[in-house]
């Protein structure tokens, strides 16, 4: 039987922040990487804190191609050792929620006679790096087979293709599955809460300041660990850890954007991926069916700054666009993008580089360990975000800042709303009921079931997310618990407001659901489709 789920009342959640009490591990950033860590932390016995400043997974875990892969384009790299781990940790996302994360098959159509021999040799390698976690194999196409599996895919002069696996996942909806399920397991997260400062006693990291954004009532917390993991922002909490001890921290990220597009699906029908191979920039741009929708993308643009909601620049948007008409018989314009979100890569800068292609740094994530003993992790993958949690606990413990208590419990377990019993509908169609695997009773249980509020969002939808899924404002539902903003800027400003109603109603008419602000942020994902059209 499906556990009931745990209530997020935040009044409760912040009175347990209140008890004094000496954590053995406290977790900053509440993306793929501090999410990890606080499972495994807690599935290890330890007692656990994690606070987000934002929301969880308002980062760059919900600006992903949604791809759970070893990354082919890594392989092109010859990184083969980030290859293999992605390619095995693919298989324990794809296991720890069915409903969430799935095999795609995926198709790269070849223009060339050379191209169909030399990608499908490295697909066949990926497929070996695999092994048993493999998903399918590789095959190759002829331009009839192409054409049937890619319907949308440019005709002219197609000489084949070559189909491969790999897998998808809604990234923000995983995000929360790995806090609730952290939670069940006695962890203590905490959205809307920003950490302002490491304490130190005798030099050695003893606590943190947290503050939460709703009220501004600061909370100081004793714990025996910290672990940075604030993704694309570590560098803020290393500075201020480093100056308490009248030292500095050279800056460890050097962040890259990657922006994507979203248009109609029926630009690319049939419900395979597509893999431009080697763009005009030598990259890889991929056209994934996704949510009912068609993502394109994405870029890979250095920038020194670190804006929360980074805006994509005219020219990454010409360049999706000029890479997808080449591949698509129906050329998408700025007029067909629905929304267009960017995300933040906390690439870990070479020994002293600094600035330079983004394109070359490594995927690989970094874990250090401060002379205070503050832990930060940053860089990887989300498709690695297990491995990379094993990794810092180990590190915490060789550190001596955390008691060693067993291995890792993570591998085959079931993330909360795993359904083991049912199989689950594609994750390219249309959102709906389906995205709540075993808790699809729990949320019918809830009033409105009935009462759609936009395509796939019903009002027992947004009561669900308010009492069972941290969500606090309508920017938290329409953009994390359903991936409207992301799907369909216009569309989530036109139900913003009836979602605002039941939120209201759900956490009383003294809360501040910030609808306007939640409005300005959707204009700007409609509008970025316009930004310097012709
Ligand atoms: C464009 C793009 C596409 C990608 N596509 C894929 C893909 O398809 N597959 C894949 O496997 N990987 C992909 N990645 C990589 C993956 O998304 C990232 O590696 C991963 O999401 C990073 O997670 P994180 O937790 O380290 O950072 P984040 O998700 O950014 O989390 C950090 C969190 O820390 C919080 N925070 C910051 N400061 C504080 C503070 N003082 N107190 C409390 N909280 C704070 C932030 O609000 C944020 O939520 C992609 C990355 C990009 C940029």
């Amino acid at each position: 039987m499906t556990p009931a789920p745990l209530p997020t009342g935040r009044a409760a959640l912040l009175q347990r922040l209140a008890v004094p009490h000496r954590y053995d591990i406290a977790v900053v950033g509440g993306g793929a990487s501090g999410l990890g860590v606080a499972l495994d932390a807690a599935l290890r016995g330890h007692s656990v804190l994690l606070l987000e400043a934002e929301d969880f997974a308002k980062g760059t875990s919900s600006r992903a191609t949604k791809l759970v892969h070893g990354g082919v384009r890594y392989l092109a790299q010859g990184d083969i050792h980030l290859v293999r781990e992605a390619l095995h940790e693919r298989v324990h996302i794809l296991r720890s929620a069915p409903h969430l994360a799935q095999p795609l098959p995926f198709v790269m159509p070849t223009y060339r006679l050379w191209e169909a021999p030399f990608y499908g040799i490295g697909l066949k390698m990926y497929d070996a790096l695999a092994g048993e976690a493999g998903l399918g194999r590789t095959e190759w196409l002829t331009p009839g087979q192409a054409l049937r599996l890619l319907p949308g895919a440019q005709p002219r002069g197609l000489k084949g293709g070559v189909k491969y696996w790999d897998g998808q996942f809604d990234d923000a909806r995983l995000a929360l599955a790995l806090a609730r399920t952290a939670a069940r397991e006695g962890a203590l997260l905490i959205n809307h809460c920003a950490v302002t400062e490491v304490l130190h006693e005798a030099g050695r990291v003893a606590g943190l300041v947290a503050r939460d954004a709703e009220s501004g009532r600061e909370f100081r917390i004793q714990a025996g660990c910290v672990v940075n993991a604030t993704g694309v922002w570590v560098d803020a909490l290393r500075r201020q850890d480093a100056e308490a001890a009248g030292a500095s921290a050279p800056p460890l990220v050097a962040p890259s954007q990657g922006v994507h597009v979203v248009v109609d699906q029926s630009f690319s029908p049939g419900g395979h991926a597509l893999l431009v191979p080697s763009t005009a920039d030598g990259r890889v741009l991929f056209a994934v069916p996704w949510l009912g929708k068609l993502i394109l993308g994405t870029t890979d643009t250095p920038r020194p700054d670190v804006p929360l909601e980074p805006e994509p620049f005219a020219q990454e948007l010409d360049f999706i666009l000029r890479e997808a008409a080449r591949y698509l018989r129906r050329a998408p314009t700025r007029a067909d993008i629905r929304s267009t979100w960017v995300g933040l890569r906390p690439l870990v800068r070479p020994g002293g580089a600094e600035g330079g292609d983004t394109k070359t740094i490594s995927r690989e994530h970094t874990v250090l360990v401060a002379p205070s003993g503050l832990v930060t992790v940053t860089g990887g993958k989300w498709t690695t975000y297990r491995a990379m949690a094993e990794d810092v606990l180990a590190r915490c413990a060789e550190a001596g800042v955390l008691p060693p208590r067993g291995p890792s419990r993570t591998a085959g377990l079931m993330l909360v709303g795993a359904d083991t019993a049912a199989r689950p509908p594609a994750l390219s169609r249309a959102p709906g009921m389906h995205l709540y695997g075993a808790e699809q009773a729990a949320v019918a249980a809830l009033p409105g079931a009935e009462r759609w509020l936009a395509p796939g969002l019903s009002e027992a939808m947004v009561r669900f997310a308010a009492r069972h899924e941290y969500a606090r404002t309508v920017e938290d539902v329409l953009a994390r618990r359903s991936r409207l903003l992301f799907l369909d800027a216009a569309e989530a400003a036109g139900a913003a407001p009836a979602v605002a109603e039941v939120l209201a109603a759900e956490l009383g008419p003294a809360h501040d659901v910030a609808l306007p602000a939640f409005q300005a942020l959707a204009a700007a994902y409609a509008q970025h489709g316009r930004i310097g059209a012709a």
